[in-house]
């Protein structure tokens, strides 16, 4: 290779807690970013951070955590706070895109008080909180939609906890079928900055096309150094939208036309 061979653009992906954080395929979410990368010529590096790494807030252009069963959110709970906290926070609070499933999600709010009234201290990254309000309490449980964007997103939730966003949260979406935060407000999720919690698991990205574009899309402009969300390749996507809108006839909904690429782009 000489200096004028251009190199192929790399996203560097942290994962966070792989081993424990892994819950309903959340780790097919990483398999839909990296081949829907692939499809387009970009490598996505993936760099698992288990108990007792610490966290580079440089090194990475993304971040992803799965969810987990009370037990594991316990087992990383304090490794979260005592030794990634301050890092991740700084990469998040620079523009670094994130992307946080259920348990995790739950880890990155104020705290999560479990099934047993323990509470998980959680990082403070989202303005919320999650209560699980005991075993007799039924579990939110099922497939679930939500408006985003002008668009919908589907996928599967498994929650016994239940979270509050406070003030300075703004919810991913709206529920229109299904559970999302809490079951009463009708909240799905939280945003802040490029950083997205929810209650959606693995089917999230592959039945998202368009949630999962707009994550590389932020992570490509992180690791070019630029602020706008980098222009993607469009791909056929038709078999992604026809299991979105299966998911949405299941639950009872009109399906919807796929996002025009003008609206991804915002
Ligand atoms: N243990 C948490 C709860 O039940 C998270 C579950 C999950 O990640 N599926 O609320």
């Amino acid at each position: 290779m000489n200096d004028t061979t251009p190199t192929a653009p790399v996203i560097r992906l942290a994962h966070l807690y792989p081993d424990q954080l892994n819950v309903y395929g959340d780790r097919g979410n990483i398999i839909t970013l990296t081949q829907r990368c692939q499809w387009r010529g970009i490598t996505l590096r993936v760099f698992p951070l288990d108990v007792g790494d610490a966290v580079d807030p440089d090194a990475y252009d993304l971040f992803f955590i799965g969810g987990g069963q009370d037990k594991e959110q316990g087992e990383v709970a304090r490794d979260m706070r005592d030794v990634k906290a301050a890092n991740v926070r700084a990469a998040i609070d620079a523009g670094t895109p994130l992307l946080a499933v259920c348990g995790g999600y739950q880890l990155l709010c104020h705290y999560y008080r479990d099934a047993e009234g323990e509470e998980l201290p959680g990082i403070g990254l989202f303005d919320a909180w999650t209560i699980h309000k005991g075993k007799q309490v039924a579990r939110c449980i099922g497939n679930v939609a939500l408006s985003w964007e002008g668009a919908t997103l589907v996928g599967f939730e498994n929650h016994g906890g239940r979270t509050y966003l406070g003030e300075r949260a703004t919810p991913l979406g709206r529920v229109l079928a299904g559970h999302g935060n809490n079951s009463e407000d009708k909240t799905e999720g939280v945003i802040y900055k490029n950083a997205y919690g929810t209650y959606l698991h693995g089917s999230l990205l592959p039945k998202n096309p368009h949630l999962a574009d707009r994550i590389i899309a932020l992570a490509l402009a992180h690791a070019r150094g630029e602020s706008a969300p980098a222009a993607l390749t469009p791909l056929p996507d038709d078999l992604e939208w026809q299991a979105h809108n299966v998911m949405l006839r299941r639950l009872g909904l009109p399906t919807t036309d796929r996002p025009t690429p003008a609206a991804l782009a915002r």
